[in-house]
Parts: structure tokens; C-alpha cells; sequence
């Protein structure tokens, strides 16, 4: 992993706590403030992501947000305090996309870069494969500009706003 992938030296500033700038971010993954001891580690965050497939088409969403407006995503997010993978997962499919059912079975994880507001964070992504028994027609439109069905053996990766899930459609065309 490249140093700069980890750079939080110009993101915080201050330490979170005391809001002395005397910190110590030589380690990398852990700021150190050397007024109050305080420590600040940087761990992966952990997301969800769909994998799902209705009549050979796998289904993609086109970004509404930064990183990666206008691109192909795979619907997913962020795991909250509290939930499981699956139920991070489940939630978020029934806010994107308002899809109440679906079985989901473990497919493979991958870590990931998630550039946003200038931090740069570092994602693990738990990836699940979903079964669907319809399409989904209705999206949430603040996050997502269109429901895109593909081929995914016809998929651009230029196209695709993370390498990390483009990687993940080429594993899935191999398994
Ligand atoms: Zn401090």
C-alpha cells in the first residue's frame, strides 16, 4: 500500500480530542497526539455490496455522488454500528431500492479506496452474492442517477467508479 494512500497528515490537524497540533502520524495506520496521549487509529471502514443478477443481466447503479459521479456502481454502503454484513446490506437495498426480499449468500471480500470530502478512506467491502425474484424498478434518486442492467462479460471497467468492483464482476464471470 502506497505511504500516500495513508496520509492523514494533512487531513487532521488538530488533535480530536485536545485540539493540540502536536501529532505524531509517522506510524501511518495511528495518530498520536503528544499533548494528551490520545490516539486515533485508522482502520478499515466496513461496506456491503450486492452482487445480483435477474435474466443474465447484472445489475448496476449510475452514481448520483462523489467519488465516482456518473459512473457504474454496485448497490451497497456503509455498515452502521449495530448491524450485521447482511443487515447492513438488506437495509441498504431497501433504501436504494426499495427491495424488501432478497436472499443473499456470501460471495468474497476486497479492500477498497473511498475518496470523499478529501479523506481518504480505506475500505473493507464484503461482497454477497443477491437472488431477486423481479427487477427493481424504483431507485433512490439523491444517490443514484439510473438503474443500468449489463452484461458482465461487456462491462467497460472505464466505466466502473472503483477497480476494486470491477475486479469483483470479473471473479464473478470465473466462478
Ligand atoms: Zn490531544
Amino acid at each position: 500500500m502506497k505511504k500516500t494512500d495513508l496520509d492523514f497528515s494533512s487531513v487532521f490537524t488538530h488533535c480530536g480530542k485536545c485540539a493540540s497540533v502536536d501529532l505524531d502520524f509517522s506510524d501511518g495506520k495511528r495518530n498520536e497526539c503528544l499533548d494528551c496521549g490520545w490516539v486515533y487509529y485508522q482502520n478499515p471502514v466496513a461496506a456491503v455490496v450486492a452482487v445480483m443478477m435477474f435474466k443474465q443481466q447484472l445489475l448496476l447503479l449510475r452514481r448520483a455522488v462523489d467519488p465516482g459521479r456518473g459512473l457504474l456502481d454496485l448497490p451497497g454502503g456503509f455498515v452502521e454500528f449495530g448491524e450485521t454484513a447482511e443487515e447492513a446490506l438488506r437495509r441498504e437495498l431497501k433504501e436504494e431500492l426499495m427491495i424488501e426480499s432478497v436472499d443473499l449468500s456470501y460471495f468474497t471480500s476486497a479492500p477498497n479506496h473511498y475518496h470523499y470530502l478529501g479523506v481518504p478512506y480505506q475500505t473493507l467491502d464484503f461482497f454477497f452474492l443477491g437472488k431477486i425474484s423481479q427487477a427493481p424498478k424504483e431507485f433512490d434518486s439523491g444517490e443514484i442517477l439510473e438503474i443500468c442492467w449489463r452484461d458482465p462479460d461487456k462491462i467497460d471497467p472505464n466505466e466502473v467508479a472503483f477497480p476494486s468492483m470491477y475486479q469483483i464482476i470479473r471473479k464473478l464471470l470465473e466462478s
